[in-house]
């Protein structure tokens, strides 16, 4: 491991002997920031700070293919633009990849792991791995590479949308942490940053209320400590679909930073702040920062952008 690489070892354990809130804005650079993006930094934020805890940005770029030329540019600006105050360097995960592998090397050894020699036209329209390779020990080069999960209910109570519960093996089977072509899956990059960053709290849109439970699976083979979940209800579109890079949401425009952060506060049902720099009406919203006031469910109404 490089020494970049233990020094961010060495970090997490330093962080979690603080024993202190910790929490992040994690966007993928899959599109520009749009509204619903703001709404989860300016919730993580203000959550973080009116806890007295660290906040850090971290870029979730291991999805290669995927990335939209210009959007990490326009997350940097947009942090700017709106004066956050991360605690830590902007963390980019597809420097990280090394840090990936090893977590994969470690659930191999432990006999988590397998490779997955399935194409797609095999697993056809069937969601649910059967676990057709689980016992074929077939060597993880060039492969698909699937965790296995077992038939236990997991269960975390959110801090907006209650209690959540999922077993693994009957809705999903054993799922993919790296793909053939070399991805590193979404799920085990999270998992493997929230630790080593030592995060606490995990402040995000409810579209991915549904990967909680396999993140926590993981983590519990990993033994790394367990997290505090909020899934912040979706901003719609008039059409009722959430914002999103596919149905053209519209990137945040930097220079209505101040307006725009005060729709945000208000798509929150936070109390009004009063236009001013960024900085300051940031500082306002952590002072009055309610999360009983942000409206339950998992979209917000009335919201239409
Ligand atoms: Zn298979």
């Amino acid at each position: 491991m490089s020494a970049k690489h233990s020094l961010a070892l060495a970090q997490r354990q330093s962080d979690a002997l603080l024993n202190r809130y910790s929490g992040r804005f994690a966007p993928s650079p899959t599109g520009p920031l749009h509204f619903g993006s703001l709404i989860t930094a300016v919730a993580s934020y203000c959550d973080a700070r009116a806890h007295q805890g660290r906040w850090v940005v971290r870029i979730e770029d291991t999805d290669i293919p995927r990335i939209y030329p210009g959007s990490e540019a326009h997350i940097l600006r947009s942090i700017d633009a709106f004066q956050f105050e991360p605690d830590a360097e902007i963390i980019f995960q597809k420097d990280r990849l090394d840090l990936y592998e090893s977590v994969l090397e470690q659930l191999h050894a432990q006999g988590w792991v397998y490779a997955c020699q399935c194409t797609r036209k095999m697993l056809g329209s069937n969601h649910i791995y059967q676990g057709t390779c689980r016992d074929l020990g077939l060597a993880l080069k060039d492969q698909a590479i699937r965790v296995k999960v077992d038939a236990q209910e997991i269960c975390f109570t959110d801090r907006l949308q209650g209690t959540h519960c999922s077993n693994l093996s009957q809705d999903l089977g054993d799922f993919v942490l790296k793909r053939r072509d070399g991805i590193i899956n979404y799920q085990l990059a999270v998992v493997v940053d929230d630790y080593l960053q030592g995060m606490t709290h995990v402040v995000r849109g409810a579209d991915l209320l549904d990967n909680t439970e396999r993140q926590i699976w993981l983590g519990q083979l990993l033994d790394y400590p367990k997290l505090e979940y909020m899934h912040l209800p979706l901003a719609m579109n008039d059409q009722g679909q959430k914002l999103s890079k596919q149905n053209m949401a519209q990137a945040l425009d930097l220079n209505q930073a101040p307006q725009l952060l005060q729709q945000a506060l208000q798509a929150l049902h936070q109390a009004p702040v009063d236009l001013d720099a960024p900085r300051i009406m940031l500082q306002q919203a952590i002072a009055q920062w309610d999360i009983e006031q942000i409206p339950k469910g998992t979209t917000l109404k009335g919201i239409f952008l």
